[in-house]
């Protein structure tokens, strides 16, 4: 039997329909609730968005992550296409234990942020300080070997100072630099500089001298 909407009086030949509406009149509702407008936080150094597992680079993935978020829509969502000024969202949701779908335009609105890694090299951020001393060429190679190990693993250098005897490379991270010492088996000389306190603890600084 052809039923006919009571809102819009489209047939039910021609439309989806979700109970007694067709699906424009019976999404109408949960449509209208959602904002247009989001705001997104973006890393004005690395242009990475935040979403609520981290900063990543803006894709269908992480803007559906991020705007999961901002929307607080119980349906389920999925980026049709996006640019800088907004995005074309799909929704699928449960009305009345029916699916329904249908897209909307939401705007984007960029807020310029700095995430924490990006803060922590603008602002000289360290952990650890490697002094490297020996001859030019090996030094040189234990430097860049030391770069590249933290590197490819999440660290970064947020300084590195050429001395007359060598390098001191300054890690943001103290872990992944001792693990530099184990996997390549050196034997550096620890000490330790009292950095301040968090919540409660000491933190310290790990020196690290390694002679070639
Ligand atoms: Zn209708
Ligand atoms: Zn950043």
């Amino acid at each position: 039997m052809i039923k006919y909407c009571p809102t819009c009086n489209r047939s039910s030949a021609d439309f989806k329909f979700i109970g007694e509406f067709c699906e424009v009149c019976a999404t109408k509702k949960v449509r209208e609730k959602i904002p247009d407008k989001i705001l997104i936080e973006r890393c004005k150094s690395c242009d990475r968005i935040r979403t609520p597992t981290g900063y990543q680079p803006a894709d269908k993935n992480s803007i559906r992550e991020a705007a999961a978020q901002a929307l607080h829509s119980k349906c389920d969502i999925k980026i049709e296409d996006f640019n800088d000024h907004g995005a074309l969202v799909r929704f699928t949701c449960d009305i009345d234990g029916n699916e329904a779908v249908f897209d909307k335009k939401i705007v984007i609105e960029l807020k310029r942020t700095m995430c924490i890694d990006c803060y922590r090299k603008t602002s000289g951020y360290y952990e650890a300080v490697l002094q490297l001393r020996g001859p030019r060429d090996p030094a040189d190679r234990m430097m860049k070997k030391f770069l590249n190990f933290i590197e490819t693993r999440g660290a970064f250098a947020s300084r590195v100072d050429e001395l007359d005897n060598g390098y001191d490379i300054y890690s943001s991270n103290k872990e992944i630099a001792t693990n530099f010492f184990q996997y390549y088996d050196l034997k550096p000389k620890r000490s330790y500089t009292l950095y301040g306190t968090r919540r409660g603890k000491k933190v310290y600084r790990n020196i690290y001298l390694l002679r070639l």
